[in-house]
């Protein structure tokens, strides 16, 4: 039998997750809190039990809400990513609030002691510029767009594409993305 690779990748979004929403309730953070109390402790049970190594995709606003979960991915030996600060599709924010929120997640991962390799858009949605803001912070890798499925890509910076404009490609991205 062929060796396969699998990669498994969470999203330990919490209450953040509701925040690209109009209307939040409390029911709906509740039900983010799940996630904290329930759904983390149980992923690492199982990946702790396979002896599997994966990696979790955590808002600075999750970090800061909910310190012993995230404390404990770390302990368990698995990789943390960027996931924005509060889940906030960056199409829907300027670049200035972009930029901000792309470096208070940084702070956030940066005080517990994480350099993350790795960015995960919230809600998988990109604005124009975000590749390049991935770019410029330094990644290795994204894993937000959904051109493949398991094989590795280059995303490309500026392609030129409308409904009644057929692809223009622009130049490939250093950065890997990993679908
Ligand atoms: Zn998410």
């Amino acid at each position: 039998m062929p060796n396969s690779t699998i990669c498994l990748s969470f999203d330990f979004d919490a209450m953040s997750v509701w925040f690209g929403y109009k209307n939040v309730t409390p029911a709906m953070l509740y039900r983010g809190e799940y996630g904290a109390r329930v759904g983390v402790p149980r992923i690492l049970e199982l990946l702790k039990r396979y002896n599997i190594p994966a990696t979790f995709f955590v808002p600075g606003h999750t970090i800061e809400s909910f310190p012993e979960p995230t404390a404990a991915i770390l302990e368990a030996g698995h990789e943390i990513g960027h996931h924005s600060y509060a889940h906030v599709d960056p199409s829907e924010q300027t670049l200035a609030e972009e930029r901000e929120d792309m470096e208070r997640a940084l702070a956030s991962l940066g005080r517990i002691g994480v350099k993350p390799l790795g960015y995960r858009s919230p809600s998988g949605g990109f604005s124009d510029v975000t590749i390049s803001l991935i770019e410029e912070y330094g990644f290795l890798y994204d894993s937000s767009l959904m051109a493949d499925d398991f094989q590795p890509y280059h995303p490309r910076v500026g392609d030129q594409v409308t409904k009644d404009s057929p692809l223009v490609r622009g130049r490939a991205s250093p950065v890997w993305e990993l679908p």
